[in-house]
């Protein structure tokens, strides 16, 4: 037989303070190693020209990188090689692909040996 009373210490209400909201960093998604390039100019063929593999082009292109200080220039390359018959150009201030204005197929193709 206990008789013990029945004073037992209750828990100290604390407040009642809700669970703290964690706000976590949304998680860095992958970055695509080839981001695709912003649709160009209308007036452009694309930034990836589809030619006869192995052949030589004149190439002309247009920078469209508002922060290139080339923006809207265009440049003529006398000699592109097609390789595997895809033409693409890359700004060499900028480093970002440049819309291909105009390619013309080298007639006669020049003698590489
Ligand atoms: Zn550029």
């Amino acid at each position: 037989m206990s008789s013990e009373p029945e004073n037992q210490p209750q828990p100290t209400p604390s407040g009642n303070d809700p669970d703290p909201v964690v706000i976590e960093p949304d998680p860095t998604p992958e970055e695509d190693p080839t981001p695709p390039p912003p649709p160009p100019p209308d007036d452009t063929m694309g930034l990836v020209v589809t030619v006869e593999p192995g052949t030589w082009y004149e190439v002309t292109s247009v920078c469209s990188t508002d922060t290139c200080p080339n923006l809207n220039t265009s440049t003529t390359e006398p000699m592109v090689y097609s390789n595997a018959g895809a033409i693409r150009m890359v700004c060499g201030v900028c480093g970002k692909f440049r819309p291909i204005l105009e390619v013309v197929k080298l007639d006669p193709q020049p003698e590489m040996s």
